[in-house]
C-alpha cells in the first residue's frame, strides 16, 4: 500500500505533466464508484476547463488544487496507480478514470482493488479532510518534543499509534516497521512507556527512514508505480519488512518475527527490539 514515500514520488512525477494544465474532459469506465458518492457529469461540469495549479501532497493524499479554488484528491489505498499518458494510449489494464489535458496527456487511473478514490471537493471539504489528518513528519513541526508529549497520553501498541493518520499523516506498515526496528523499540511497547530518549530515536527514525525512501522513489511491492511507470527503488533497502520469519537480523543475526500488531502483519527483531525496552 503506497505510504508517505510513494504518494511523495507520484507527485513530482505528475508536477511537470500537469501543472499549469487546463481540463478538457473526463471519463470514467466501468466503476463510478471511483467518483465516490459523485456522477460523472456533475463533476465533469465543474472541472472543465480548469487549470491545475499545483500538485501537493497531505499524508497518503494526492491533491491537485485546481484555480477556483477546488481540488481533485487522490487516495491509492491498496493498488490505485496514476499514470500520465497520451490520449491515444489504449485504456490501462484496471483503468477507471481518465482526465484529459490540453496538452495531449491522459491522467489515467487504474486499480485494481477498487478501494481508491479520485474525489473532487470544494475547499471546505478539503480544509475538513486536512484538519483530520495529523501532522506531516517530514515537516518542521513534528518535532522529538511534539511526539513525546502525544505519546506520553497514548497508552496503545506504539505500532498501532504510529498508524493512526490523525496523529502523524503519511505513515503505513512498511515504514513504521522500518522505524520502530532502526530505533531498537519493540512494535508492541505501550507508547505512553517509551523514555524521552526511545522518542528521540523513534523521531530520528522516521524521518531517516522517510527521507531516505523519497530518495530512493518509494518502494515498490505489488504494484506501485510512478506516473511514468517507473518502479521504486527503495525496496531492497528495506531491514525488515515483509522479511519476518524469513531471514536473519541484518544488524545482529538473530531470527526475525512475523507476529500481528493491531490488525496488521508486523515483522520485528527480538534481540535489537526487546519487549522490555
Ligand atoms: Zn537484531
Amino acid at each position: 500500500m503506497p505510504e508517505l514515500p510513494e504518494v511523495e514520488t507520484v507527485r513530482r512525477s505528475l508536477i511537470g505533466k500537469i501543472v499549469g494544465q487546463r481540463i478538457l474532459s473526463l471519463r470514467v469506465a466501468d466503476f463510478p464508484g471511483v467518483l465516490a458518492d459523485d456522477r460523472v457529469e456533475d463533476v465533469l461540469a465543474r472541472i472543465e476547463g480548469r487549470v491545475v495549479r499545483g500538485v501537493r501532497r497531505r499524508a497518503k493524499y494526492l491533491i491537485i488544487d485546481l484555480d477556483d479554488d477546488t481540488a481533485i484528491v487522490v487516495h491509492l489505498r491498496m493498488t490505485g496507480r496514476l499514470s500520465a499518458v497520451t490520449h491515444e494510449e489504449p485504456p490501462l489494464r484496471f483503468e477507471h478514470l481518465a482526465i484529459e489535458f490540453a496538452n495531449g496527456l491522459d491522467l489515467r487511473f487504474s486499480d485494481q482493488r477498487k478501494f481508491g478514490r479520485v474525489i473532487h471537493v470544494d475547499g471546505d471539504e478539503l480544509g475538513l479532510l486536512e484538519q483530520r489528518l495529523g501532522r506531516e513528519p517530514l515537516e518542521r513541526e513534528f518535532t522529538a518534543a511534539w511526539l513525546e508529549e502525544r505519546l506520553r497520553r497514548r497508552p496503545g501498541k506504539i505500532k498501532a499509534v504510529l498508524l493512526d493518520q490523525g496523529l502523524i499523516g503519511g505513515l503505513g506498515n512498511i515504514y513504521v516497521d522500518e522505524s520502530l526496528f532502526r530505533a531498537g523499540i519493540h512494535p508492541e511497547r505501550r507508547a505512553n512507556t517509551l523514555t524521552p530518549e526511545e522518542v528521540r530515536r523513534l523521531h530520528r527514525a522516521i524521518r531517516v527512514v522517510l527521507r531516505a525512501a523519497i530518495d530512493g522513489r518509494g518502494t515498490t511491492f505489488s504494484s506501485f508505480e510512478d506516473a511514468e511507470g517507473n518502479r521504486g527503488g527503495y525496496g531492497g533497502r528495506l531491514l525488515v519488512y515483509g522479511r519476518g520469519d524469513k531471514g536473519p537480523c541484518p544488524r545482529c543475526g538473530t531470527q526475525l518475527v512475523r507476529t500481528v500488531v493491531g490488525g496488521r502483519g508486523t515483522s520485528f527483531c527480538p534481540r535489537c527490539q526487546p519487549v522490555g525496552g
